[in-house]
Parts: structure tokens; C-alpha cells; sequence
């Protein structure tokens, strides 16, 4: 198969630590003369005599004999390395100045410049990965919190794509037999004992169910939570913002395109990051510019899982609110309703708000200009997402791709039982187990494209 437009036998070379000034930068270089560029322009030791995993003090001569750095550099001998090639590790001053120089003179000596992600590419097609454990290698990089490092950590190290493996492939002795059975159809014989295949079916479902359901704290872990925070102008919703960042003032961020209708803050609860958006506020548009802020205003609440109304406590009514709320809310959205100023309207009863998509336990009262009641909030908000007591030993599917692979499968799966209880001819049946066999291969790399790949690895920083 041709996975990229470039040649994979070729020694690559990129730098592995942040462009910029450091104390250190580390240029990494990997492919068959890996170690034979290095030793043209190493004067310390001849690298190609040395141990794997050892390191060597030694100076980097240019081609005009001039001592560019003194560097150390570390040795890995194929196949004991990151991509199972021979690998060579430079670290060398961390000047932009010098490590030009010293890419520059790698490529003149028959490196060239690695393309995003080719080392860890490089990892997965020599067998040291599975796709899915590459992938985590992206997640760990970019992994800001201790869950999101757990679980990236967790599927870098095999995770659940060793369950998946394992699976697939009992099933796909299965397939080998159905398809001989295929092959003697005129006889009429049974080679794949239906029961076992039945029970190794719905084994295999119960661990994709189980995963399709780890997804959503999954994604909420690794991306966070969208949280739009609405309700009529002087509710206090600015006010209930600055309590709930408090110390957290310092992360913010302002999306793109958007000046003062929309802002965004980072809340982090417990390491699950909430997104909060506070909006122009909700009223009539009057003229257009009114009319454009309700338009944003909308557009955000529509993107959000969570919508966290506040109202002043003394002005609406409940018949106000639901008015509102309908207005406001949409499918599979959460609404969490926020009574506020209670300190002048502490008779109000959260019970008179329940309705049938809202329960009282979604109806947290504060007066957010004395934080009353603000760890509450802030404790409802978490348990909106995370409903158990947050469990990272289970496998946990946070990856979109993997996601729909695993409900693919589940799908065919459902099909083959379907077929099979329905006497369903069997190749049919075959052809429902080769479709599973499909997707599972997918999440592991068993099975791939080179657009998927392409797709997988282009995101990867030049260095990876
Ligand atoms: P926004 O328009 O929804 O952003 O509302 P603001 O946060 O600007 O608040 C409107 C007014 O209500 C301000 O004068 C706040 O000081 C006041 N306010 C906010 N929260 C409370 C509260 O809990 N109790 C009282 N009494 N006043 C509050």
C-alpha cells in the first residue's frame, strides 16, 4: 500500500523540542543511515562502533571545518528505538542559530526534513504501535489536565485495543470457518459451531457497549464541556461569572470572530474544564445590532451541552422562566436553572420550577454577589457530566474515530445475531462478520487507508 507521497525509506530529521530559544534543543534522526549522517560530522567517537542506548560527548564540525556546537548525543540501534529504525537523538545548545546549522547539515548529508507525525507514522507501520495507541501519543502532547493524561496515558499503553485485538480475532478464526463452509456449500456442512458463535458475538458487544458508553466522559474530559451561561439583562449573570472563576481569572480566552457578545472562560472543576460562554443577554431585538448579539447569542446556546440560566429571584415568575427556557433550550441539552439574589427574595420555593425536563436537583439557588451557594453550583455542574465517581481504571474511548468504529461494529454485530436467529443464509452472515471485522480493525490500524492515515498523522506537529 502507498501511504504518503514521500519515501519511508528515507533517514529523516526534525526537531523534537518547541521552535524557539531554550536552554536545550533536542534534533532527532531516524531511518537506516541515521547513524552513518551523524558520524560525518561527529568528531568524538565513530557513533557506528557504539552500544545502543549510550550517550557521547563529541563536537559538530560544518563542511567549512568550523565547530558549529558541542552536543551529546544519544544512540539507538535499530530495531530498540521510538520507530524500531536507527534513531539518533542531538542535544545541542538551544539556539534557533544552531540548530538551523545543524538540521541544515544533516540534510546536506542525506537527511531530509521529516513531515508531521513520520516518527510516530514510521512507529506504527514498523509494528511498535497500534494506530490507536499513536493516536494517544497526540493526546498525551496535548493533554492539560490529569484525566485527560490518564486516559491518554492509558491508550498509549495498550488500553483497550489489546481487548479489541484479542476479540477480533476469535472472531476471525470464526470467519475463516464460515467462509470454508462457503466453499463447500453444496454439502451442506457445518464448520462454525453456531451457539459459540452467538456467545463470542455478544461478548464482543458487551465490551463495544460498554467503551460507546465510556465516550461521553471521555470527550468531556478531553475536550470539556460547553457551558452557556443566559438569562435576561441585571440577572446577575456577569456577576455569578466573576465568583465562579474567582482564581481562575488568569485562563481566558476570547473565541475568534467576537467581540463583546460573546466571551469565553475556562472553569475547571475537579480536572473537568467547562467552558463557560456568557452572552449579550436575551431580549427582544430592537434594531440590528441588538438583533445580530440575540442571533450569537442563540447560536452559542445551541452548540452548548449545558445551559445554566440564572434569573433574578425577586422579578420572574416560574411561568416567566419556563417561557424563557423554552424559547432558549435545545435537543439533548441540560439546563441548569440559577434562582439569584436570593439575600432579597429568600421565600422563593426551586419547587414551583420543576418541570418535566427540569428536576429539582437541577435547581440550585444563589446570590452570587455574596457566594452563596456557589460550591453547590459548582458541584451540580460536575455531577451534570460526570454522573459516577469519576473511574479511570475502566477503559475510556475518548476519540471521535474510535467512536463511530465502535458502533459500527456494534451494529454489524447486531445484524450477524439478527441473521443467524433469523436463518438468514450463511453468507449473509459471512458478510456481516467481515463488515465487524472491518471496524475493529480500524480502531487498532489492522485495517487502514492511506486518507485515514493521512488524516491521523497531518495533525501531528513536524517532530512527532
Ligand atoms: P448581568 O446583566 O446579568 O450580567 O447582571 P450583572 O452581573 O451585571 O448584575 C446586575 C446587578 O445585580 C448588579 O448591580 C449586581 O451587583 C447585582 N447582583 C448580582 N448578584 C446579586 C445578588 O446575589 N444579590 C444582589 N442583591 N444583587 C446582585
Amino acid at each position: 500500500m502507498q501511504y504518503t507521497n514521500y519515501d519511508l525509506k528515507d533517514t529523516i530529521v526534525a526537531l523534537a523540542t518547541p521552535p524557539g530559544v531554550g536552554a536545550i534543543g533536542v534534533i532527532r534522526l531516524s531511518g537506516t543511515n541515521a547513524i552513518a549522517i551523524a558520524d560525518m560530522v561527529f568528531k568524538g567517537k565513530a557513533l557506528n562502533k557504539q552500544k545502543s542506548h549510550t550517550i557521547h560527548l563529541g563536537k559538530i564540525i560544518s563542511e567549512e571545518n568550523k565547530i558549529i556546537d558541542e552536543v551529546l548525543i544519544s544512540l539507538f540501534v535499530a530495531p530498540k528505538s521510538y520507530t524500531k529504525e536507527n534513531v539518533v537523538e542531538v542535544s545541542c545548545h538551544g539556539s534557533s542559530y544552531i540548530i538551523q546549522e545543524l538540521i541544515q547539515l544533516f540534510i546536506k548529508k542525506g537527511a531530509r526534513m521529516a513531515q508531521p507525525g513520520e516518527f510516530t507514522l514510521r512507529a506504527f507501520l514498523n509494528g511498535q504501535m497500534d494506530l490507536s495507541q499513536a493516536e494517544a501519543v497526540a493526546d498525551l502532547i496535548a493533554s492539560n489536565s490529569a484525566a485527560a493524561h490518564t486516559i491518554a496515558m492509558q491508550q498509549m499503553r495498550g488500553g483497550f485495543s489489546n481487548e479489541i485485538k484479542n476479540l477480533r480475532q476469535q472472531l476471525l478464526d470464526f470467519a475463516s470457518l464460515i467462509e470454508l463452509e462457503l466453499d463447500f456449500s453444496e454439502e451442506d456442512v457445518e464448520f462454525a459451531n453456531r451457539e459459540d458463535l452467538q456467545q463470542l458475538v455478544k461478548k464482543i458487544q458487551t465490551l463495544i457497549h460498554a467503551l460507546i458508553q465510556s465516550f461521553k466522559l471521555g470527550n468531556v474530559i478531553k475536550k470539556g464541556v460547553n457551558t452557556v451561561i443566559a438569562g435576561r439583562p441585571n440577572a446577575g449573570k456577569s456577576t455569578l461569572l466573576n465568583v465562579l472563576l474567582k482564581e481562575e481569572r488568569a485562563i481566558v480566552s476570547e473565541i475568534a470572530g467576537t467581540t463583546r457578545d460573546t466571551i469565553e472562560e475556562v472553569l475547571n472543576i475537579q480536572g473537568i474544564e467547562f467552558r463557560l460562554i456568557d452572552t449579550a443577554g436575551i431580549r427582544d431585538a430592537q434594531d440590528q445590532i441588538e438583533a445580530i448579539g440575540v442571533e450569537k447569542t442563540m447560536e452559542k446556546v445551541q452548540q452548548s451541552a449545558i445551559l445554566l440560566y440564572v434569573f433574578d429571584a425577586r422579578k420572574l415568575t416560574p411561568e416567566m422562566v419556563k417561557a424563557d427556557l423554552e424559547k432558549l433550550q435545545v435537543p439533548n441539552q441540560t439546563i441548569l436553572l440559577v434562582p439569584n439574589k436570593m439575600d432579597r427574595n429568600p421565600s422563593l420555593k426551586p419547587e414551583e420550577y420543576v418541570t418535566a425536563t427540569l428536576p429539582l436537583s437541577q435547581i440550585v439557588t444563589v446570590s452570587a454577589i455574596n457566594n452563596m451557594n456557589i460550591e453547590h453550583l459548582k458541584n451540580t455542574l460536575y455531577q451534570l457530566v460526570v454522573s459516577d465517581k469519576l473511574n479511570l481504571d475502566n477503559p475510556i474511548v475518548s476519540n471521535t474515530r474510535h467512536l463511530e468504529a465502535l458502533q459500527n461494529a456494534h451494529e454489524s454485530l447486531s445484524e450477524v445475531l439478527k441473521n443467524m436467529g433469523a436463518g438468514v443464509t450463511t453468507d449473509f452472515v459471512a458478510m456481516d462478520i467481515r463488515r465487524a471485522l472491518y471496524h475493529l480493525g480500524e480502531i487498532v490500524g489492522e485495517v487502514s487507508t492511506d486518507d485515514l492515515l493521512g488524516n491521523i498523522f497531518s495533525r501531528f506537529c513536524i517532530g512527532k
